[in-house]
């Protein structure tokens, strides 16, 4: 058992968590060549361009989020048969599988801060994992046609409830607009709210969209359940846009200056004690909103407190390590706000 022969990529992927021993190379029913060139690591170059289009789809870069696993699951099965057709040059990585086989969200450090070169003051395996997932992308894309436009979508759920069911990350853009194509996909894709970064970060997306010049975004799509016990209907909307951008090259389109609210990041609370504490209940929900001046963490070293009314608090998590970023503070922007290109 050590080439890809059947058309579980994710029962594949977890049966070779760590590597694989012999590239697999298949044909599928249109021509296309279906590559697995590491764990968890596929690409597929199409016999019938739509567009020139490099588009990288991410899931499990932390190992319990298994619903975009289970939908990328399907998608390769469907484009092994020809029910799905592929138009576009595919990236397609399953991020974590060590944490994923543990039913965690990793194994020993949260992948998704290992990024833009920041693996390298780690020794462990999401370390090297996120070296060899950067290296992936960077030979996907130096591969790609001169001029080709560039998408990474990292796919994620959160442990948390949301007052936003589905919300996107923009990487921050170092002042470079944001297109609005993109944000009419993130709408059709059924994304409620959209925060921008205030700074560079070491999220996946941020390393595809500074190092490669890609739209990137992380995508946060609902709740954390185990393999096997998502709703993927509570997808259906991502998984169809997202299977006619794969076939058709064509980034569906929604209406994103009424259906997306948007925030910018407007303070970092970072863990600045070991006594740090956040002023919220421990199930508060992402984008749960603060009166002005109300607190909301404190510790022996300091306290923080709402800076304008109906800021709202994303991320909260308090068991972070000193220095280590707690929540994020949002306020909300309007659409014409937002710089377009
Ligand atoms: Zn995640």
């Amino acid at each position: 058992m050590s080439r890809f022969t059947e058309s579980d990529f994710l029962r594949y992927t977890l049966d070779n968590p760590t590597g694989i021993s012999e590239i697999t190379q298949r044909t599928l029913p249109d021509g296309s060549l279906l590559t697995v060139s590491a764990s968890g690591v596929l690409t597929v170059e199409p016999a019938q361009p739509a567009t020139a289009l490099d588009l990288v789809l991410s899931c499990g870069v932390h190992g319990n989020e298994t619903a975009p696993m289970e939908l990328i699951r399907d998608m390769i099965h469907d484009l092994l048969d020809g029910t799905l057709r592929i138009g576009v040059r595919l990236l397609i990585l399953i991020g974590n599988p060590v944490a994923a086989n543990l039913s965690q969200r990793f194994e020993q450090v949260n992948m998704n801060r290992l990024f833009s070169a920041s693996h390298t003051q780690f020794d462990c395996w999401e370390a090297q994992r996120a070296a060899e997932l950067e290296q992936a992308i960077s030979d996907f894309f130096s591969a790609g046609a001169e001029g080709s436009e560039r998408c990474h979508y990292d796919l994620h759920t959160a442990i948390r409830g949301s007052e936003y069911e589905k919300f996107a990350v923009h990487p921050f853009t170092h002042g470079t607009p944001c297109n609005a194509k993109q944000l009419g996909f993130l709408a059709a894709c059924g994304i409620n709210a959209l925060l921008f970064a205030n700074k560079p970060s070491t999220t996946f997306s941020y390393s595809s969209s500074h190092q490669h010049g890609a739209h990137a975004f992380t995508l946060e799509l609902g709740k954390v359940y185990p393999f096997g016990q998502n709703d993927l209907s509570r997808f259906a909307l991502i998984n169809q846009a997202l299977r006619t951008l794969i076939s058709e090259g064509r980034f569906s389109q929604g209406n994103w200056q009424q259906e997306l609210i948007c925030f910018n990041v407007c303070h970092e609370l970072l863990k600045d004690a070991d006594d740090f504490e956040l002023d919220i209940a421990t199930d508060v929900k992402n984008f749960a909103s603060f009166n002005q001046g109300e607190r909301v963490a404190h510790s022996s070293a300091g306290e923080y407190r709402a800076q304008s009314e109906g800021e709202a608090i994303v991320f909260p998590n308090a068991n972070v390590p000193i220095g280590g970023r707690a929540a994020l503070m949002l306020a909300a922007i309007a659409p014409e706000a937002i710089n377009i290109d």
